[in-house]
């Protein structure tokens, strides 16, 4: 089989996933959006995907990434940045992407503001839903404190809320996704225009159906989309 028609039959086995799933929690499958997670995969899938209609792309790594944003930069792609934020990368980050998942920490928001050029970047916190001392995220207690900050910084759009949980159990992954979905409504309840805080980014590609089960409006797949990754150190 070639590597489009492979693009094309993943691409629908999660189309049908999402309906799925929608549907068995009566939600619209319209309201949950499919970020396809291009990292370690080369231009030309990304390129068979946007052909297939596929129009918004996840990236780790911002050299990489910054690569092939440059490649193809004659098609109409939304990039969004889900990778870890180092502070010297962030001008990069900034004006390169249209969103940015991962923004945990008021000194890389104002960051990104002060390297902001034209439309507002869009914005989603990243919280540390399992409270796991090894990762990033803020914790749920700081999370109010940086969305107001956020808020404030006039090159900056707050759209949302995510989070990689890293669960023990199943049960652990529902409390987490359903902690997101709480926190989730109650900034959107003090946020000064709520209407434009509408994404919630959770759920991968194992745990898709449960996630769009509590709440996920954007999912964003890697694996069932590409195929398995190869370890990062042979890259
Ligand atoms: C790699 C990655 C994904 C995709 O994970 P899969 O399990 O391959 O679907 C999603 N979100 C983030 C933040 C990632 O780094």
């Amino acid at each position: 089989m070639d590597r489009a028609t492979e693009l094309k039959q993943h691409l629908a086995v999660i189309d049908t996933a999402i309906r799925e799933a929608a549907s068995n929690c009566g939600r619209n499958p319209e309201s949950i959006q499919l970020l396809a997670v291009s990292k370690t995969k080369p231009s030309s899938d990304i390129q068979m995907l946007h052909a297939l209609g596929q129009r918004s792309f996840g990236e780790n790594y911002v050299q990489e990434a910054v690569d092939k944003i440059h490649e193809l930069q004659g098609l109409d792609i939304e990039w969004h940045y889900i990778g870890h934020i180092q502070s010297n990368k962030t001008k990069l980050i900034a004006t390169e992407f249209d969103w940015v998942h991962t923004v945990d920490r008021e000194k890389i928001a104002s960051r990104l503001n002060d390297a902001r050029d034209g439309d507002p970047l869009n914005i989603l916190i990243q919280v540390n839903v399992d409270l796991a001392e090894t990762k990033s995220g803020v914790s749920p207690t700081d999370l109010k404190a940086l969305a107001i900050a956020i808020w404030k910084l006039p090159h900056l759009k707050l759209r949302g809320l995510m989070s990689i949980p890293d669960p023990v159990s199943e049960d652990d992954l529902q409390r987490a996704h359903q902690q997101l979905k709480g926190l989730f409504e109650e900034i959107k309840g003090d946020h000064p225009t709520p209407e434009i805080f509408d994404t919630l980014s959770m759920g991968m590609t194992n745990d898709l159906e449960l996630a769009i089960s509590e709440g996920s409006t954007m999912v964003r797949i890697g694996t069932a989309l590409f195929g398995a990754r190869a370890p990062k150190e042979t890259l």
